[in-house]
């Protein structure tokens, strides 16, 4: 597909987001890292929102090292309460507190350790009345000739939605993550093909509509995740027309990080 013809699809400003999960092992290292990415992009002028989601314990640090913002910061994950008897738990007001304006909220890895469907909309609803933006993730284990896999999709975005009210949902992002694509750490797994990721992109779009109604539906971006890194940015970003990415291994390596930033950025600016 030509550059021209990308632009004539693209919708919305693209966004990229890294999502560090439980590394690096440092502060300094979580630092220097950051710094790096930072440097790159405060180079240029970007038409690509990029934010980074660092261990919790690392955000206040980060956010001294980006007061501009050029890269935003974004949360792996949060608990619906406001305050309370939580132990271990964090809340959005917290995060706010450390510039945090995008969260992640239901990530197979928090999935697979318990988080239920029922906390997974919670969570939404009180990432969306707090006024940050929600990066909900869903996918399927397997992809199963009969097409099962569309009905855990459509499943798990009913019910990440379930109440909410269309005046919020420009906050809301679907990143569609296929659990069999997620790489063990080092963005190199197995990535959906761009055509089962434009595909999956239409079939959230349509439950979206038939939701909340087919104008409000252009408002919310779907992102893919699953091993994206340098080699297969551009296709996954040109042939499967989704608005951005959640890159887990490679947003921990800046080189990589960078490359897919600007193979977005490319589209962005075509
Ligand atoms: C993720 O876990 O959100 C992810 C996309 O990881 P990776 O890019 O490493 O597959």
């Amino acid at each position: 597909m030509s550059k021209k013809q990308t632009k004539k699809l693209k919708r919305h400003t693209p966004l990229v987001v890294g999502n560090w999960k439980m590394n690096p092992e440092s502060i300094g290292e979580a630092k220097k890292l950051f710094l790096e990415i930072r440097k790159s992009i405060s180079r240029k002028t970007l038409q690509t929102y990029v934010a980074i989601a660092p261990p919790a314990v690392f955000l206040s640090e980060l956010e001294r090292l980006s007061p501009s913002q050029r890269v935003k910061l974004a949360a792996q994950d949060v608990f619906h309460e406001k305050t309370g008897p939580y132990t271990g738990e964090m809340s959005l007001s917290m995060f706010k507190s450390v510039g945090v304006s995008s969260v992640i909220v239901g990530h197979s890895e928090r999935r697979a350790l318990g988080d239920t469907d029922e906390d997974i909309q919670k969570s939404v609803e009180a990432v969306l009345k707090a006024n940050l933006t929600a990066i909900v993730c869903v996918g399927e284990k397997i992809r199963d000739a009969q097409g099962h896999y569309f009905t855990v999709v459509e499943t798990q975005v009913l019910s990440a939605i379930k109440g909410l009210s269309k005046s919020k949902v420009s906050q809301l992002i679907i990143a569609y993550e296929p659990i069999w694509a997620i790489s063990k750490g080092d963005g190199k797994g197995k990535t959906a093909t761009p055509e089962d990721a434009h595909e999956m992109k239409l079939f959230i779009q349509k439950i979206l509509a038939d939701f909340f109604g087919r104008k409000t539906v252009d408002k919310i971006r779907i992102l893919y995740g699953g091993s994206v890194n340098s080699q297969n940015a551009e296709e996954l970003f040109a042939v499967g027309q989704v608005d951005g990415f959640l890159v887990g291994g490679a947003s921990l390596k800046p080189k990589e990080f960078i490359s897919i930033i600007n193979t977005v950025e490319t589209y962005a600016n075509t």
